[in-house]
């Protein structure tokens, strides 16, 4: 059976921080340094599927692009009505961007809905030479909100379709799939960078350990990735295929040798799509 549903989300942060191209970069795959800033308030939809136990559950995932600057504050609280999570988008080039997601954006938020699944975005990632901030400071932020975060460029497309994933995953999570056992979604088409799938992994993992805020896992994984040699910013394909082996060990210590072979397999699949000739 295929289950529909359909979800909300917002984009928020300072103008230019990066919203429209992210959004773009997520549902068309391109990015475009000559596009123009829209005004208003755009909604994009796109369809994530993801596998319910027996059944197909299809998010249609409505991402609204809300106007940047902060003083629109009837049409923001408009917008905000009805929203299943929120992404809050810095500028890494830009200081007050990443202060300004504390001081004008979450308050916003939390007002709306206290406990809106909500993921923190340091976006521009690929102009490292003008970093106005550092990774550990975006950390903190999304520390003190118990919430992830990435650092994500939507010309190069690190971690974009990543950082969408886990929104849909926790906002889908957070409804009536919260006992469920979903997967964790995969981009349907396309070749996958091998960053995205050590990525991928380390979700899955999580996911399979039945940790769904994905905190105790991460450092096991974490440790196997080292363990691997795996470095997560630049992983090679050999690394990831001895993290693969590592991981179904530690797997079978809690799992039955069906679904860690099941895993493996799974995850062998995944960098199987990052390393074939095949587009
Ligand atoms: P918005 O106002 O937050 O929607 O920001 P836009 O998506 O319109 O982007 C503002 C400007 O930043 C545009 O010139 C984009 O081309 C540029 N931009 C957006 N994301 C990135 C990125 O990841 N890297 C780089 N180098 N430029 C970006």
């Amino acid at each position: 059976m295929v289950v529909e549903i359909k979800r909300k989300i917002l984009l928020l942060g300072d103008g230019a921080v990066g919203k429209t191209s992210l959004i773009r970069k997520f549902v068309t795959d391109q990015f475009n340094d000559d596009y123009i800033a829209s005004i208003g308030t755009k909604v994009t939809k796109k369809v994530i599927k993801f596998n319910l136990k027996d059944d197909e559950l299809n998010l249609v995932l409505l991402i609204w692009d809300i106007l940047g600057q902060s003083d629109f504050k009837g049409v923001i609280g408009a917008s905000f009505y009805g929203a299943s999570g929120a992404f809050l988008v810095a500028d890494m080039t830009r200081r007050p961007t990443l202060e300004n997601l504390k001081k004008v954006w979450l308050p916003r938020v939390k007002q709306v809905a206290k406990d809106l699944p909500v993921v923190f975005l340091g976006n521009k990632a690929d102009l490292s030479d003008l970093y106005a901030f550092r990774e550990k400071d975006l950390a903190e932020i999304a520390d003190t909100y118990d919430a992830p975060y990435f650092l994500t460029s939507a010309k190069t497309g690190l971690n974009v379709n990543m950082a969408f994933y886990r929104i849909a995953y926790d906002v889908v999570k957070k409804g009536r799939f919260v006992d469920k056992k979903l997967s964790y979604p995969v981009p349907e088409e396309g070749r996958l960078s091998l960053i995205e799938v050590a990525d991928w992994i380390m979700y899955d993992f999580c996911i399979e350990k039945g940790d769904n805020n994905f905190a105790i896992s991460m450092p096991i994984v974490r440790e196997q990735y080292e363990r691997a040699g795996l470095d997560p910013r630049n992983p090679s394909k050999e690394a990831i295929l001895k993290a693969i082996k590592y991981l179904a060990e530690i797997e079978s210590l809690y799992l039955d040798q069906e679904t860690v072979e099941r895993n493996a397999l799974k995850r062998l699949k995944m960098l199987k799509r990052a390393v074939s000739k095949k587009v």
